[in-house]
């Protein structure tokens, strides 16, 4: 067998942990699962036996074609970066909303999540994602504001989704062993928890503030502000917002209410 290539993240699930994944995401024949990074298929092999359909996007060229060359019937394998997929076009003929599926790979299970929350569409495009974390990375989705942890990942996800935690695995679970404990979350989808009227505009002020999280909230708005033509002063008076929070102090309604200040 083909030796894991690091620069894709790749730690494979060992076969007793197969199971209790499987379980935990509880697929039905009415549902299409897409599955990030099926490697050598641990995931992808039971989540076809069990699922109506499943779309598999993989990076490596040699663990795409293996897959491919099973031609599990219900199972289409795209040999491709999933940060680089058009997903809308991809997916256009597959029944929605679809269920996310994937053991991460951890170097990009950041701009993964960010990518799964911008198309999930309200829950209308994916439902869920089941997905194997870096368990420092869970953490970071469901800190609380004035933790260390909390920033970006936690704004978005507070605001698009629920989620919960499902399981916890030690590195033994993989072949090779990553040097990091793991955790399964399951994200739901759903309307946003608050209006932050323009979504970019949102985004835009949460990256700013969490790219200078050291200067105060005053400061570390002030290059968004301007890039939008507005003050931060203005945007801070008309929100309601003490500028002299950290950043990290802000909560989602807070930032949602610099936002709509914009408009
Ligand atoms: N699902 C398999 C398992 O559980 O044994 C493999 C999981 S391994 C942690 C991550 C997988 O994602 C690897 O197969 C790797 O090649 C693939 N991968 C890495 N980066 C990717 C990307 N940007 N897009 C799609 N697949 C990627």
């Amino acid at each position: 067998m083909a030796n894991a290539r690091k620069r894709f993240g790749q730690h494979f699930l060992e076969a007793a942990w197969v199971a209790k994944l499987i379980g935990a995401i509880a697929p039905t024949q009415d549902q299409t699962f897409l599955e990030i990074g099926p490697g050598r298929g641990a995931l992808t092999r039971p989540l076809a036996a069990r699922a109506g359909r499943v779309v598999a996007i993989e990076i490596d060229r040699d663990l795409a074609a293996l897959l491919e060359r099973e031609s599990i019937q219900n199972l289409r394998v795209l040999q491709s970066d999933f940060l680089d997929v058009d997903l809308r076009a991809t997916l256009a003929d597959e029944r929605r909303p679809l269920r996310v599926a994937g053991n991460l790979p951890y170097n990009v299970s950041s701009p993964i999540l960010f990518r799964l929350l911008g198309a999930a569409d309200e829950g209308r495009f994916f439902s869920d994602a089941t997905l194997m974390l870096q368990k420092e990375v869970a953490d970071r989705l469901v800190a609380r504001p004035g933790r260390k942890e909390y920033g970006a990942l936690a704004i978005q996800v507070t605001l698009l989704a629920d989620v919960d935690h499902l399981l916890t695995l030690p590195p033994g679970a993989f072949r090779p062993p990553p040097k990091v404990t793991s955790a399964v979350v399951r994200l739901r989808f759903r309307p946003p928890a608050v209006d932050v009227g323009d979504p970019k505009v949102f985004e835009r002020i949460v990256r700013g503030m969490f790219l200078q999280r050291r200067k105060t909230v005053a400061n570390a708005l002030r290059p968004v502000a301007d890039s939008l033509g507005r003050s931060s002063g203005e945007l801070l008076e008309r929100a309601q917002v003490d500028g002299t929070l950290r950043p990290e102090a802000l909560t989602v309604h807070d930032i949602a209410r610099l936002s709509r200040a914009v408009l």
